[in-house]
This record gives C-alpha cells, structure tokens and sequence, in this order.
C-alpha cells in the first residue's frame, strides 16, 4: 500500500488536517485534541495490555520476554513514544489547532490499532524467540530513535510556542532542527522510526519506517512550499525534511 498512498499524498499535496483542513472531506470536524487522543491511544493500549496480560500470568506459562533484552528495550520506546503521542500530546496542542476530518482521524485510527497491534506481537511474542541480541547495529538503532525522539518532541515544542493565547496563525518557526529542515517535527519522527526499524531488523519495524516516511515525507514538502510561498523573507537554505538534500 505504501508506493500508492505515497502517490496520492504527492500529488494531493498532503492529507486535509491541521492548516490544509478541508470540509470537503465531510462536514463532520473533530477538535484537534479530542481527535489526537483517540486515534493515538490504540497503539498505546494494545501493547500495554499486551504486556500487563503477560505478566498477570504464571511465570511457567509466560511469553519469554525477558525483563532486559533488545526485546523489551524496543516495546520500552514504543510505548513511550505513544504514551506521550495519546495522553501528553493531545494536552499540549494548542487551543487554536485546526479540527481533524472524520475520515481522516477513522484512517489515523486504523493505522494506529494495526500498527499497536503488530508491533506489539511481534515484540512481546516472536523478537525474543528469535534470539535477537543486542549488538552494535541494535545500539546505533536505538541511538538513532532517541535522537529522532529528540528531535520530534523540541520542534513540536518550538511550533506550539509559535502562538499566542487566541492566535490562530502561522509564523516562520526557528532554532533547532528548524534551522536545516521545514518540517522539523516530521524529521524527527522519521528518524525515530528508521532507528527503531535498524534495531528491530524484521518486516513490521520496516513496515512502520516505510509508512512513517510515506505520510510524513510528503506533508513535509507541502509545508515547505506553503512556507516559501506565504514568507517572501523564508530562509532559503532550508530544506523540507532531509537536511541539506529535499
Ligand atoms: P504540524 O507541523 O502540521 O502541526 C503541529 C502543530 O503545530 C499544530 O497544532 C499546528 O497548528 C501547529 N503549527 C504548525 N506549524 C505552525 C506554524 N508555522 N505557526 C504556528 N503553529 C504551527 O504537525 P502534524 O499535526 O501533522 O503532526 C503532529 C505530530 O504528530 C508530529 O510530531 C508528527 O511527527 C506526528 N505524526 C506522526 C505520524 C506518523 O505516521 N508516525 C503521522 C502524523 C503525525 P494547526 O493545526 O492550526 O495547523
């Protein structure tokens, strides 16, 4: 599905939430805070549940997911990650962001049950009989994912802090990552998934970069243009996502 939605999404020029929030993708808006928390919580939850399962059952009987292996280190990340995305994130978005579409918070919410669910069996249940270990290429993983993480969380934080209390607007964002990159929260985030994906070595953390990137890369290059379009004095040397390179 990836080449197909990376396709629509280019040539749509990114998906109608946040400031391209259209009504012609149904009449029926939902506020932004509202929409973040419920369509982000899946891919908390499931795994969460997941691991809560696990330990309530007798240790004979158990999955062998030990307490400290790369295992538990990747499903240690991804639960952070989306217990900031569902219940830190959606608090902190500011009271002027625009409503999310229904169709595409249903899209958000789908992508984030399969992709809670998937990644959470595969960690708790298959990447630890596969004897994975934690060697060099796992390190440099996960040092990329807490770099994206990083990366993600301050320049969400400069963008939040764009506005003033009632602004509903947009202004140039600075410092950071911004300083190479456009969408600098989208660099990150793309960043965290590819580390995750390098540690991981297996089908579902490439299928979870591949998507990242395949939503991500192409909302970033619209933000990009919008930008140089609505700021005649916009850094020129700014890239969309890829510093230095798109
Ligand atoms: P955006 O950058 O489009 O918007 C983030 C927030 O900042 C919104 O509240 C937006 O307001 C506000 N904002 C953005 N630019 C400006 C500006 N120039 N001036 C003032 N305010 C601004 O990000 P998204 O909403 O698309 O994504 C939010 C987070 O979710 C990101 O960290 C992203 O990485 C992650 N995400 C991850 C996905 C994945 O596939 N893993 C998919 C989608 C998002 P407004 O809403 O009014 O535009």
């Amino acid at each position: 599905m990836a080449p197909l939605i990376f396709v629509a999404l280019v040539r749509r020029n990114a998906a109608p939430y946040g400031r391209y929030s259209s009504s012609a993708w149904g009449s029926m808006l939902i506020p932004a805070r509202v929409a973040w928390l419920t369509q982000e919580a899946p891919s908390f939850l499931v795994p969460a549940g997941l691991l809560a399962y696990e330990l309530a059952r007798p240790a004979a009987s158990a999955a062998p997911l030990a307490a400290l292996s790369p295992s538990s280190a990747l499903l240690a990340c991804f639960l952070v990650h989306y217990f900031h995305r569902a219940f830190v994130y959606p608090l902190a978005v500011q009271r002027g962001s625009k409503p999310t579409p229904l169709p595409i918070w249903l899209m958000a919410l789908a992508f984030c049950t399969y992709n809670g669910v998937m990644q959470g069996l595969y960690l708790m249940y298959v990447h630890p009989a596969s004897g994975s270990r934690a060697d060099a290429i796992f390190w440099l993983g996960l040092a990329l994912w807490a770099l994206g993480w990083g990366v993600n969380l301050h320049s969400d934080s400069v963008l939040r802090n764009l506005r003033a209390p009632g602004e509903t607007g947009y202004k140039v964002p600075r410092g950071g990552a911004f300083e190479l990159v456009s969408a600098a929260n989208y660099t990150g985030e793309i960043l965290e998934w590819a580390g995750f994906a390098l540690a991981i070595r297996s089908l579902p953390g490439l299928a979870f970069a591949v998507f990242t990137f395949v939503n991500l890369a192409p909302r970033g290059a619209a933000h990009h243009e919008w930008y140089l379009k609505r700021f005649e004095h916009y850094p020129r040397s700014r890239r969309a996502v890829i510093p230095f390179l798109w």
